[in-house]
């Protein structure tokens, strides 16, 4: 199977936050993070880096927007091939999909870039923004997410809040569970409710993970038929899940959600 990109815009395929959803890729020339997640669905992160650049431009992604099925979306999702706030052009390009398609744009985002006042600004007309926070603690975010050097936890968290201060829209906090983050649940408890969020959506890697990068992985998005070589990462089962969601709303009080609400008991 070629891993030559196609086009910036994907689906749309069904998620278990929004239902149908549109994929956008401004980045696309590669795989392109701050972080390096162990689950990461990408399989590799090729361009580790916090530098924002425009990767692709506004005009590619609008002409390859008009070849899409974007009438048959619910949601708009700016995510991709890594960290969409990496993209320079983020702002323009949300208003400028906004203004095409009169659908709702949502934006999932590593939070690692939240404390660039520019960020946050790009970030301003999207409807919802779902930040991912998988750590409780510095270890566990080193352990999970493997940033780039100068990303910490603190970091993130102040930048989510300073967002939450300023963002009109719907924040979420998305959460990727294996074993191992369980052990600072606590302190990762304090921080949601530090926070405040409009809910914390609650994963875990039920999908294979690709060995290598494959575009075709891109964004996080449900994918059955993986045709590509990939590996098991140890995940919750349906009762531990359970079981968090439950400790977490008792910890917070806010709305928690997980993944495994959709399927069949
Ligand atoms: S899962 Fe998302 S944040 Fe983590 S390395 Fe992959 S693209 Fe980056």
């Amino acid at each position: 199977m070629s891993n030559l990109p196609t086009s910036t815009v994907y689906g749309p395929v069904n998620s278990w936050r929004v239902g149908r959803s549109l994929g956008i890729d401004l980045l696309f020339t590669s795989s392109i993070c701050s972080f390096r997640c162990l689950y990461c669905q990408l399989g590799k992160i090729e361009t580790p880096t916090r530098e924002r650049r425009v990767w692709v431009s506004t005009e590619q992604m609008l002409a390859d927007l008009e070849a899409s099925d974007w009438q048959s979306a619910d949601m708009i999702t700016f995510s991709g091939s890594g960290e969409p706030t990496l993209a320079l052009n983020l702002g323009e390009a949300i208003r400028a999909v906004k203004a095409r398609t009169g659908k709702p744009v949502m934006v999932l985002t590593n939070a690692t870039m939240l404390e660039d006042p520019a960020v946050r600004a790009d970030l301003r007309d999207a409807d919802r923004v779902y930040c991912k926070l998988d750590a409780g603690d510095e270890k566990t975010l080193q352990l999970i997410d493997r940033p780039v050097e100068g990303v910490t936890l603190a970091g993130i968290v102040n930048g989510i809040k300073l967002l939450k201060a300023e963002y009109p829209g719907y924040l979420a906090i998305q959460s990727m569970f294996m074993p191992v983050n369980k052990k600072a649940i606590a302190a990762f408890a304090a921080i949601l409710k530090d926070i405040g969020p409009a809910e914390v959506q609650l994963n875990t890697p039920l999908r294979p993970v690709p060995r290598g990068w494959f575009i075709a992985a891109r964004g996080n998005h449900v994918r059955e038929d993986a045709p590509y070589e990939a590996v098991d990462l140890a995940h919750l089962s349906r009762e531990e899940a359970k079981d968090l969601e439950a400790y977490l709303r008792e910890l917070t009080g806010l709305k928690i959600v997980s993944v495994y609400k959709d399927e069949a008991a």
